[in-house]
């Protein structure tokens, strides 16, 4: 079985209009009935910025918008939160993405035989997968994968801005030498200008991956790296668990959580 058709390239993506002066301190409008600890609701209350997939570029997915995604996202969030519990909840948003990304991976169909000696018509994963980590962030969601494919092969790609160009340049790489015939799954948690994003599809691709065969797993993004980087690699599938406001002048999305890899890292 082949690869689905991958969605044909958006001609014009709404997005919201995104300034590049949000105000650092945008508060979460969750209604007051939900603040409340003693209330329980099963409904999904935010007014929070995850817009609906249709405003999205069509190669884009977000995760469910549950409430419990959405507390899982204000802790990670808070700037009071521990290095241990942001440690913890973010891994939680990682599992959940991984386990979503996983969901796009094609299969064929496969009968096995139980042990009441019934067949049962079922499906298999159809090719062989590997994890490319976007060092440093990005490393943080190995672990996530791991835990949900045994054995997987990671890659590792070191980006960096080239302070004379101003442009991304890889200064690191170390893939699977059959990496041209597996799945890729790309993992960064921040997609901000999408500028390392780009940089490490055009990497995969020198590889002699196919566009349609990468998957690119990420916890926040913000409309203008989506755009920029679905317009590039329509073909490529973006998961994302949360889409935010905007960037703001340092390509710091709003209201985000800061710096990915100092708080899991450093804090
Ligand atoms: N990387 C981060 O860690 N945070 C941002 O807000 C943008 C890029």
């Amino acid at each position: 079985m082949s690869f689905p058709p991958p969605p044909p390239p958006q001609p014009s993506i709404q997005q919201p209009p995104v300034s590049a002066n949000h105000s650092p301190t945008v508060s979460s409008k969750i209604p007051s009935s939900v603040m409340s600890s003693s209330v329980p609701t099963n409904e999904f209350a935010s007014t929070n910025s995850n817009p609906s997939n249709s405003t999205l570029p069509r190669s884009v997915y977000t995760l469910k918008p549950t409430a419990q995604l959405e507390a899982l996202y204000t802790i990670i969030r808070d700037k009071e939160t521990s290095r241990g519990d942001f440690l913890f909840y973010s891994d939680r948003i990682i599992r959940l993405l991984v386990e979503e990304g996983l969901n796009h991976l094609p299969v064929v169909n496969k009968s096995v035989v139980t042990p009441t000696g019934s067949t049962y018509a079922g499906v298999g994963f159809e090719g062989k997968i590997c994890g490319v980590s976007i060092l440093r962030a990005g490393e943080a969601m190995e672990q996530g994968l791991r835990e949900v494919c045994r054995s997987v092969r990671i890659g590792k790609i070191l980006i960096q801005r080239d302070e004379s160009t101003a442009l991304p340049r890889l200064f690191y790489s170390k893939l699977p030498s059959d990496i041209a015939s597996r799945y890729v799954l790309l993992l960064d948690p921040m997609l901000a200008t999408g500028g390392s994003a780009m940089k490490a599809v055009e990497v995969l691709l020198d590889e002699g991956v196919k566009e349609e065969r990468i998957l690119f797993i990420n916890l926040i993004s913000s409309p203008e790296g989506l755009n920029t980087f679905c317009n590039r690699f329509p073909r490529v599938k973006v998961i994302t668990g949360w889409v935010d406001q905007g960037l703001n002048e340092k390509a710091y999305i709003i209201p985000g959580l800061g710096d990915f890899g100092e708080r899991r890292y450093c804090e």
